[in-house]
C-alpha cells in the first residue's frame, strides 16, 4: 500500500521530493520522514551552538560524543528514529524501510552534520553494520555488529594506505598472517591511513583489510577483512589528520602503525582471502549515504543563501544582494541544480531496491561522480553571496564545502567511480 494521495503537499518535509517518489512511498515511510523532519529541525539545528561548544570543551581532556548528542542519541532509540538505514532485505534488523524510502530520511538528516548519528545512521558505521549483518557468522554479530546497532559503541573502517594507490585495493599491502608462535592468532604489520580516530572514547574496533597471501596468482584472494579491537597491543595511532583544516573531533581520522599486533583467527570475517568478496558486497547502499546527506547540507547553503539575497542590512548600490539579476539566476541555478541531483540519488536507491545492488552499480558511480563535486559548487556559489563573512566562521558554509569536497575522495575517488559499468564499457568500445 503507499501513501502517495494521503501526502500533505504543504508539509516541509515533502516540500522537495518528487511527485513519482511520493506515489510510492509507504504509510510507514510518510510518517517516519515526517518524524525525522521534526527531529532534524526541532532537536538537532536549534542544538548545534551547544553541540560545537561542548565538542571544544572536551577535546581540552577527552575526545568523546558530545553529551547532547549522547542525549539525542538515547531520545531517538526511544522515538524509533534509530537504524533507519537497514533496507527491508535485512528482515527482522530493518525497521522497514526500502533505500528509496530512506534516502529521502537521510536527505533531511543532512541539513545538520550530526544528526545522522543521532539517529545512528553515520558514516562509516552505516556501511560497517551492513558489512557485519551480511558476512559475520552469529557469533561475530552477537560480539561486534549487536553494541553497534544498539548504539553503545562506534567502529572505523580501515581499507587506505599511505604508501600505495588504495583506490585499487589489489594494492593494499599491510601484512595479515599466521602467527608462528600460536595457531589461533593473527598478526599484523603496516601503515594505514584514514579510518576514524582511537582518540574517540567510544570507538569499539576497526574492520581492518590487509594482504594475507602476496603470492596468490589470483589478486582477488590475497586479501582479508578482521576485526581489531581498538586497545590490541601492537596498533598504535600516529596522529589525527586535519581534513583541510578540519580535525573533525570527536570522530576524526587517524594514521596507524601495526607492528606485530595480535588478534584472534576468530575475528576474520568470512575467511581468509575473501576480502573482495566482501568489498563487493559493500557495494550497497552505505556507498550513497554520504551523497544523500549532501542533498540536505547543500539545501541549508541554499536557505542561507536566500537569507542573505534579503537581508535589508545588506544592500551593495542601494539594492537587495538577491536583485541583482545575476544572483537571480545564481539563485536559480542552485535551486534547479540541487533538485536534479536529488534525481540521480533517488534513481539510483530506487534500482537498488527493484534490481537489487549489483545492478545499481552504475547509478551509484553517478551518484559518487556528480553529486560531491556539483554540490561542492553550489555551496561555493552560496558562500560567495555571503563576501568575506561567507569564508568565516561566521556561517556554517566553509564545513559544509569542506564535506562536499571530501566526498570526492572519501569511499573511493570519483575518476575511479568513473570506471563503473557502463561508463568504462562505452569507453572500451569506442577505443576499440
Ligand atoms: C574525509 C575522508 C575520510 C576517509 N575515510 C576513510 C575511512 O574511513 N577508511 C579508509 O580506509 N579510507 C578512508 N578515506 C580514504 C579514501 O577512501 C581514499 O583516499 C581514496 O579511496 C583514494 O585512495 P588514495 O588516497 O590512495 O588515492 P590514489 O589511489 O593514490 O588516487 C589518487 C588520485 O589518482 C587518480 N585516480 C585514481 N584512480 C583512478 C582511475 N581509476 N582513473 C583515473 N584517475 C584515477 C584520482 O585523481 C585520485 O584522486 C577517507 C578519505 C577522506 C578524504
Amino acid at each position: 500500500m503507499t501513501a502517495g494521495s494521503s501526502i500533505d503537499p504543504n508539509h516541509p518535509a515533502f516540500a522537495h521530493i518528487p511527485v513519482w517518489v511520493q506515489e510510492k512511498l509507504s504509510p510507514k515511510a510518510v510518517q517516519t520522514i515526517q518524524k525525522v523532519h521534526d527531529w532534524v529541525e526541532n532537536e538537532c539545528i536549534p542544538a548545534e551552538p551547544i553541540v560545537k561548544a561542548q565538542i571544544e570543551q572536551d577535546k581540552k581532556t577527552e575526545w568523546k560524543t558530545p553529551k547532547l548528542i549522547t542525549e539525542l542519541r538515547e531520545k531517538a532509540k526511544k522515538e524509533g528514529l534509530f537504524n533507519l538505514f537497514l533496507p527491508k532485505s535485512f528482515g527482522h534488523l530493518s525497521p522497514g524501510l526500502t533505500n528509496l524510502e530512506y534516502s529521502c530520511c537521510a536527505d533531511i538528516m543532512g541539513k545538520c552534520y550530526w544528526a545522522a548519528q543521532t539517529m545512528n545512521c553515520h558514516a562509516p558505521d552505516t556501511g560497517n553494520m551492513e558489512l557485519l549483518a551480511k558476512y559475520c557468522n552469529e557469533e561475530q554479530k552477537k560480539k561486534w555488529l549487536q553494541p553497534l546497532l544498539n548504539g553503545e559503541t562506534f567502529s572505523a573502517y580501515s581499507m587506505t594506505e599511505p604508501d600505495v594507490a588504495s583506490s585499487d585495493a589489489t594494492n593494499i599491502s599491510c601484512r595479515v598472517e599466521q602467527d608462528p608462535s600460536d595457531p589461533n592468532m593473527l598478526v599484523i604489520n603496516g601503515r594505514k591511513l584514514y579510518g576514524n580516530c582511537k582518540w574517540n572514547a567510544e570507538l569499539g574496533f576497526y574492520i581492518l583489510m590487509a594482504c594475507s597471501d602476496s603470492n596468490n596468482p589470483n589478486p582477488w584472494s590475497r586479501h582479508t577483512m578482521v576485526i581489531v579491537p581498538k586497545d590490541t597491543p601492537g596498533f598504535r595511532m600516529v596522529r589525527n589528520l586535519t581534513i583541510m583544516g578540519y580535525d573533525h573531533a570527536p570522530e576524526g581520522h587517524g594514521e596507524y602503525l601495526y607492528t606485530n599486533a595480535r588478534v584472534p583467527k576468530e575475528n576474520i570475517i568470512l575467511g581468509m582471502g575473501r576480502a573482495f568478496e566482501i568489498a563487493q558486497g559493500r557495494l550497497g547502499p552505505g556507498r550513497i549515504h554520504h551523497c544523500m546527506r549532501l542533498l540536505g547540507q547543500t539545501e541549508r547553503a541554499y536557505e542561507l543563501a536566500l537569507l542573505r539575497a534579503t537581508d535589508p542590512a545588506k544592500k551593495p548600490r542601494g539594492k537587495l544582494i538577491g536583485a541583482f539579476d545575476s544572483n537571480i539566476e545564481r539563485l536559480a541555478h542552485i535551486r534547479m541544480t540541487l533538485d536534479s541531483l536529488r534525481g540521480v540519488v533517488l534513481n539510483a536507491a530506487h534500482t537498488m531496491d527493484v534490481r537489487g545492488n549489483k545492478a545499481g552499480k552504475y547509478a551509484i558511480a553517478q551518484c559518487k561522480v556528480l553529486v560531491p563535486a556539483q554540490c561542492a559548487e553550489l555551496i561555493d556559489e552560496c558562500m560567495q553571496m555571503y563576501g568575506g563573512q561567507g569564508l568565516t566562521q561566521h556561517t556554517p558554509l566553509p564545513e559544509m564545502w569542506t564535506y562536499a569536497r571530501f566526498v570526492r575522495i572519501a569511499d573511493g575517488p570519483d575518476a575511479a567511480h568513473r570506471h563503473q559499468g557502463e561508463i568504462s564499457r562505452t569507453l572500451w568500445e569506442m577505443g576499440n
